[in-house]
């Protein structure tokens, strides 16, 4: 496969991270971006080439970070990230941190473990799979007998549930999340902006790239958008995905999946040298 984008707009946003390489923010979304998207969960490995081009810009940016609705050390776990010096990985929308081998996790909201009860009774019933992650929890339909049914039948439920246990609703690829609401909720959004207030050495990002391929990954996207206009380059890009083309229409760059998002990155390494 081929980048879905001609060089040279990518040139644009490639311009902005080698302007000042050591105050730069490369921020990746795990599954469907860096790792291609596979039934099982469990076996969502990296795209060939992608942990060998984050560890090799972790050595030439500010900053490689990895935003994933995934429980952090899930996303360590699976993707090998614990390859690339110095990363970041956010887990939970950015509930979680994992970094340098140590995990940070706060106390689950309260009501969490009720909902998950009630939610595992629903998704039998439609044959969905339920994934409790600690802080959180995702019923997935893509392995039930009518994926597209199942989610539809189980979304109202959800949605009453998570209201009754004062969670919230994040739906994604085949997947619906019951999360903490107010003053706990952190979105990929919020995660990426305070990743971009403070570098390492404490100074602000002074320019960002995230790549996403989900509905959970526009909020960061927003965060791309805020942050230019305030005046920091900051660029959304969509790993594009049939699943999900609202994503792909509201990113400011577009690359066929997590291998059009591996060749940007080595692109990128290759630009810095
Ligand atoms: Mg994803």
């Amino acid at each position: 496969m081929t980048s879905s984008v001609p060089s040279a707009q990518l040139s644009v946003l490639l311009a902005d991270l080698v302007a000042d390489p050591s105050r730069a923010l490369v921020a990746c979304d795990y599954d469907g971006t860096l790792a291609p998207i596979v039934d099982d969960p469990e076996l969502a490995f990296p795209a060939p080439g992608a942990v060998e081009a984050l560890a090799a810009l972790a050595s030439r940016v500010g900053l490689v970070a990895v935003l994933t609705g995934r429980p952090a050390a899930d996303a360590v776990r699976l993707g090998g990230l614990d390859r690339v010096p110095g990363v970041v990985v956010l887990g939970l929308y950015g509930v979680q941190r994992w970094s340098a081998g140590v995990l940070d996790v706060p106390d689950a909201p309260p009501g969490l473990a009720a909902a998950e009860r009630a939610a595992q009774v629903l998704a039998g019933r439609v044959g969905a799979r339920l994934e409790p992650k600690g802080g959180s929890f995702a019923v997935h339909t893509r392995q039930a007998p009518d994926p597209v049914g199942a989610l539809a039948e189980l979304r109202p439920a959800l949605v009453a549930l998570a209201a009754e246990h004062g969670l919230q609703v994040e739906p994604g690829r085949y997947v619906l999340e019951l999360r903490a609401t107010g003053a706990q909720h952190v979105d990929k959004g919020t995660a990426l902006s305070r990743l971009a207030a403070a570098l390492p050495d404490g100074h602000p990002a002074c320019s960002v790239l995230f790549a996403g391929d989900d509905l959970g990954d526009l909020a960061a996207f927003d965060a791309c958008s805020r942050l230019r206009t305030a005046g920091t380059p900051a660029w959304s890009v969509a790993a594009a995905s049939p699943e999900a083309p609202e994503v792909a229409a509201r990113a400011d760059f577009v690359v066929d999946g997590p291998t059009g998002v591996v060749e940007l990155l080595a692109e990128l390494v290759q630009l810095l040298g």
